[in-house]
């Protein structure tokens, strides 16, 4: 099938003039093997934590590997990630041996904080089993976040292993500057400095976990700044989907934002099916601005604050007010994505 038959077997796009912009065919997909985590980054975009849940079972993970060469063939790339995916090696070999066995071959990486990295023959002997079944990359997450959770020793130990194990081209630590540059836990004051310089450095969006504490630091805008945007040219130009642990399906970063499951729906079948602009609630972000829902939420009680970080920061603090007040499901979820 050509690129534009693909392009328009999904809905929305098949009502499109040739130069109005189309959903794009998703290429990667990010497995969430579990929402666990021995840390609890401020910025963690899926709220992780040792209190969080969920183990993705092999059969979720292969609807939605095979879903995505469906979609994408080649071009399809997997990364499993978390939570920390290697609180459950056992899960997390399986499911990489399942997809070898069925000849999927885009395995492309596997993401860790490092926290296991205690013995170098344990991991070396876990690394090797992982390339045996296909993984081509370690990323190994560091920065001012983690190291209030993660000892660096630990996570040096795993990067110098790591490159023996897969090369030097095998593993990359995001990032390696704060690795040589050698950090731990902080007071405070000392951490808010970093976690500023930090967001300078690598910005990211404002959700998740991230709406909290982060997202006030350096909050700037005011209301009428950060509901006047729509997130139409998002949705359309994801290049993919998360996968949590329960097959929910989220479009590239927008965690707790449910688009679909692949333990209901072929991946595939959730992207041809997917018609932003007819989706209860992801309509209004799909929309010009995100005014009515902002009239909606006002209206039910919630309290607006005086100043936002970005659209993505007043976004996820109104979810979490439709969470909890028990609206909008079961699109604004699961539990695990929001404060309890
Ligand atoms: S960012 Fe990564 S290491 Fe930190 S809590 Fe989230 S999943 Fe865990
Ligand atoms: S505002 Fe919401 S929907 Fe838009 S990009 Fe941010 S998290 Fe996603």
């Amino acid at each position: 099938m050509s690129r534009m038959n693909k392009l328009s077997s999904n809905i929305y796009n098949q009502y499109l003039r040739q130069d109005e912009a189309k959903l794009k065919l998703w290429r990667y997909a990010g497995l969430m093997l579990t929402y666990k985590c021995p840390a609890e980054c401020e910025f963690c975009y899926y709220c992780c934590g040792p209190d969080k849940n969920g183990l993705m079972s092999v059969e979720t993970a292969m609807n939605a590997w095979s879903g995505l060469i469906e979609l994408s063939g080649e071009n399809a790339r997997v990364h499993i990630t978390g939570g920390e995916p290697f609180l459950f090696f056992d899960r997390l070999l399986e499911i990489a041996t399942e997809a070898k066995k069925e000849g999927f071959g885009c395995l492309d990486s596997i993401e860790t904080n490092g926290w296991w990295a205690i013995d170098r023959k344990d991991i070396t002997e876990k690394l090797r089993r992982l390339k045996s079944v296909g993984m081509d990359h370690l990323k190994i997450s560091w920065d001012a976040f983690h190291a209030q959770f993660i000892d660096i020793e630990r996570v040096r130990l795993l990067a110098e292993t790591a490159e023996e194990v897969l090369g030097a081209g095998g593993v990359m630590v995001r990032w390696q500057k704060y690795l040589d540059g050698g950090m731990g836990k902080m007071n405070k004051k000392n951490r808010d400095e970093m976690y500023l310089e930090a967001t300078k450095d690598y910005p990211c969006r404002f959700t998740g976990r991230a709406a909290r504490g982060i997202a006030e630091l350096v909050a700037n805008k005011n209301i009428d700044e950060v509901t006047r945007s729509s997130c139409r040219s998002g949705f359309l130009s994801a290049k993919g989907v998360h996968v949590d642990p329960y097959g929910n399906v989220f479009s590239g970063l927008c965690s707790g934002i449910i688009i679909g499951n692949v333990s209901e729906e072929n991946l595939a079948e959730i992207w041809r099916n997917f018609n932003p602009p007819e989706c209860e609630f992801i309509s209004e972000l799909f929309g010009d601005s995100k005014r009515n829902l902002l009239v909606s939420a006002v209206e039910s009680g919630y309290k607006v604050r005086g100043s936002y970080a970005d659209k993505c920061h007043f976004c996820t603090d109104m979810r979490q007010f439709f969470f909890d007040s028990g609206q909008y499901r079961p699109i604004i979820g699961p539990v695990d994505c929001y404060a309890s």
